[in-house]
């Protein structure tokens, strides 16, 4: 029975109760037009209404701006996960910055001219954890290694393991900003529970928000793009939300032409990919799963219904739900040092994903917590298995009694092992 379970997988993760139930009725019959929400066209206006709903639930929760101005932001349902976009956000940002140069030098100034100048471009990754790391190796291999700037690696000297974010003081950020294309960050590490407390700083910033989109407010502004897969806080698997500045978009921005950027040995992206493309048709340029941006508008509906309070922006009430359980769950784990140890650094421990050992990585003990949790209908709580260990995965959806039901079992298996 769904009633008797807590889910604390890493994603898929749960969804709402109310909004299952809701979905089985619209696969079914949507709105009365005798059809599923799956089988009707993308281009109805029943799929318009919907995406609308969503783009603009999105935008009261994050405050994300309007307008078709450099200042405004669009946002797209991209398909091909947050994977995708690790791609995506490698053809955008180097088209612009070949772009720039091409308007510096005229692309009548000859190769050299250019050649001389792409060689200098840098993609500058902050790698904090297993996803930024990918992201990072995704961007060498499309690129070149010789254009990844690694401005930090979180990697502790001979374990090899995340678990912090190195001191500003210690990164190596590109010397001159004239030639980085982009500066990008993962804003929460699923697998290593490594989450940045506020974004750093970096020129054309974009961050990977996938493990903790809707979990707090976002200083969107200070960022050109923002993606993160659905199937965790939002919705269900299928869809990658973008949200894009304007200002990297052709009405502000250039990109190159397709043919300059194969003289220069870059190749071009896929069409489904390009943002532009997908912004100009309004995310609409493909079978868009409209039936995956209806479950994410429902999801943010409810977030919005449960802010009464108007003051922007309206993620703020769930954010503080997130810190409540978050420190509930870790205030049980440090009370407990003899049984548990919280993988990552204090000041970066993520509020989403907490990762932690028992008995310092014993595994016998490890196995007998997990099937003691399971026995209770506490499921999902093995650590990935790249770094093994335990991982609570605390997203919207989990309820406060499903924390407080999780913090009684780590009372209970901490007292039993003194
Ligand atoms: N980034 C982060 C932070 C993730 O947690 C994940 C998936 N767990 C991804 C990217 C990859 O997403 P997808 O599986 O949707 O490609």
């Amino acid at each position: 029975e769904r009633s008797e379970v807590h889910y604390f997988g890493a994603g898929p993760a749960p969804l709402p109760t109310p909004v299952l139930q809701k979905a089985s009725k619209v696969l079914l019959n949507y709105n009365n037009t005798g059809l599923g929400l799956t089988e009707i066209s993308h281009r109805s206006p029943e799929a318009n209404a919907i995406l609308a709903h969503t783009q603009d639930a999105l935008r009261q929760l994050l405050d994300i701006p309007t307008g078709d101005g450099p200042d405004g932001y669009q946002i797209l349902f991209l398909q091909g996960g947050g994977s995708g976009e690790f791609s995506a956000v490698v053809y955008h940002m180097v088209s612009i910055f070949i772009a720039s140069l091409v308007a510096k030098h005229g692309s009548g100034s000859g190769e050299s001219a250019l050649e001389q100048e792409k060689r200098k471009m840098r993609l500058d990754y902050l790698v904090t954890g297993s996803w930024s790391l990918k992201a990072s190796q995704e961007a060498a291999r499309l690129i070149g290694k010789e254009h990844i700037n690694i401005v930090c690696d979180a990697r502790k000297g001979e374990s090899g393991k995340f678990g912090s974010i190195p001191a500003q003081t210690s990164w190596s950020p590109t010397a001159s900003d004239e030639d980085v294309a982009l500066t990008y960050y993962c804003d929460n590490e699923t697998v290593d529970g490594v989450e940045f407390p506020s974004p750093p700083s970096g020129k054309n910033l974009i961050a990977d928000m996938s493990s903790n989109f809707l979990s707090r407010p976002v200083d969107v502004k200070r960022h050109v793009a923002i993606f993160g897969g659905a199937q965790k806080n939002i919705g269900t698997t299928g869809i990658t939300i973008a949200i894009v500045s304007n200002s990297i978009l052709p009405v502000h921005a250039p990109m190159a032409d397709s043919e300059v950027l194969r003289k220069l040995g870059l190749s071009v992206g896929p069409v489904v990919l390009d943002w532009p493309t997908i912004a100009k048709n309004n995310s609409l340029y493909n079978t868009l799963p409209i039936f995956d941006v209806w479950i994410a508008g429902q999801v943010m509906e409810r977030l919005l219904t449960q802010a009464p309070d108007l003051k922007s922006p309206r993620i703020a009430t769930q954010a503080a739900e997130s810190n409540k359980k978050a420190s509930l769950l870790y205030g049980v784990l440090d009370a407990h040092p003899n049984v548990y140890t919280v993988v990552p650094e204090k000041d970066v421990r993520s509020r989403m994903n907490l990762c932690f050992r028992i008995k310092g990585g014993d595994a016998e003990a490890e196995k007998v917590f997990l099937e003691g949790a399971e026995a209770l209908g506490l499921l999902g709580l093995k650590g990935h298995r790249s770094v093994g260990g335990i991982r609570a995965s605390n997203y919207n959806a989990v309820s406060v009694q499903a924390a407080e039901k999780l913090a009684k079992y780590l009372e209970e298996f901490a007292s039993k092992q003194a």
